[in-house]
């Protein structure tokens, strides 16, 4: 049965639609470019290892940033023989045989078809070898696909020892948002008739299932907080699932004294610290707060908004917000996020409650 979700999955990869998508997203080009090609000496002379290649885009930027060796693993076939055939277009596909014609050698990207975790007979390489492991793993909410324990595995098993890690870090965020992220805003007035029982049934829907969708900056009610941070260097296979605390309160731009909160966004940021990108730290963030990238936010819909005002002196004024329910100061949520056993999504369970 895993077999065959891996068959389906290593097949979504295989349309190019994907691919064109991810190198059209210019935040993540550009915090990976940043990366690869401006931290000269983490880079020259390198041996980078690339997991899950695709097209091989991160590969010839290591091969263009100096590295000495870079293998690119993949496994799609479709896409291990485009990364070949790009990587040899642009010359630099490691090729033995002008090795020895012209003692120059042409290329330093060897592309290997295979997941990464069953790649042992198939290069020549030490275990614990590689200076830089490379990838861009990261799915929807950070962990769906989970593609994340791949990385590990391939960080253990062929990372040197105080090798660099590109990304280093990862945190996921999460802040409230108001109604003007929901359907409701849409449905009160269409054509200056009330269809809010449409919306109301949609607002009811959502509470089932997270949504990936963007959301603007303005309609989050809540300041923004830290739900988990993974550093990639140090973590343990088993911290990708995880159960986390947070707090959000009012945000003071927040117009008005009360306002509803029908849930939560989270996204992610992962960074390339100063810790291995000396010369040239970067960070990819797919926050509300900036330029849109092909992850957008994910929502998740409480199953009845929560009533937030600021401080106590609110708390005795729920006609403010026309209701008979006291506005709580802050919300307190507890969410957890597990790899599905079964197949390559993730189980997310939220739970908020207004104090
Ligand atoms: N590095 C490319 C592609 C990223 S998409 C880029 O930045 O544009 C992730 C790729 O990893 C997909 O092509 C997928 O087929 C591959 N992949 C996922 N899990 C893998 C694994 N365990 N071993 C090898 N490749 C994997």
């Amino acid at each position: 049965h895993i077999k065959k979700i891996n068959e389906s999955y290593f097949g979504s990869y295989s349309s190019f639609g994907i691919h064109r998508e991810m190198l059209s997203d210019k935040v993540r080009m550009d915090a990976y470019g940043q990366a690869i090609l401006k931290n000269p000496s983490l880079l020259n002379s390198a041996v980078v290892m690339d997991v899950g290649c695709g097209t091989g885009i991160l590969s010839l930027f290591s091969a263009k940033a100096g590295a000495s060796r870079v293998i690119a693993v993949e496994a799609s076939a479709k896409m291990a023989a485009v990364a070949s055939q790009v990587a040899k277009d642009n010359g630099l596909l490691l090729s033995k045989s002008q090795n020895g014609v012209d003692g120059l050698q042409k290329g330093v990207i060897e592309v290997v078809h295979g997941m990464v975790e069953e790649i042992d007979k198939t290069v020549e390489l030490q275990p614990r070898s590689v200076d830089v492991l490379l990838s861009e793993w990261m799915g929807y909410c950070l962990l769906y696909e989970s593609m994340l324990g791949s990385v590990l595995y391939a960080r253990d098993r062929w990372l040197k020892p105080g090798g660099a890690i590109l990304p280093d870090t990862a945190t996921i965020f999460v802040a409230g948002f108001g109604k003007g992220a929901t359907s409701l805003p849409f449905w009160e007035n269409v054509c200056d008739f009330d269809m809010s029982c449409i919306g109301n049934e949609l607002v009811i829907d959502a509470a089932r299932i997270p949504i990936v969708d963007v959301v603007d900056s303005q309609d989050l009610v809540t300041c923004s907080a830290i739900l988990q941070s993974f550093d990639l260097a140090t973590m343990k296979p088993n911290e990708v699932d995880f159960t986390a605390t947070a707090t959000l309160e009012l945000k003071p731009s927040t117009s008005g004294t009360c306002c509803w909160c029908y849930g939560v966004v989270l996204w992610f940021d992962t960074g390339f610290s100063s810790r291995f990108c000396r010369e040239t730290p970067a960070v990819l963030s797919t926050s509300p707060y900036m330029p849109r990238t092909h992850w957008s936010q994910t929502i998740l819909t409480f199953q009845e908004p929560i009533a937030m005002g600021f401080g106590k002196e609110n708390r005795g004024k729920p006609e403010a917000i026309g209701t008979e329910v006291y506005p709580a100061v802050k919300i307190d949520l507890r969410v957890s996020i597990v790899r599905s056993t079964e197949h390559r999504s993730i189980d997310i369970s939220l739970e908020a409650a207004g104090v």
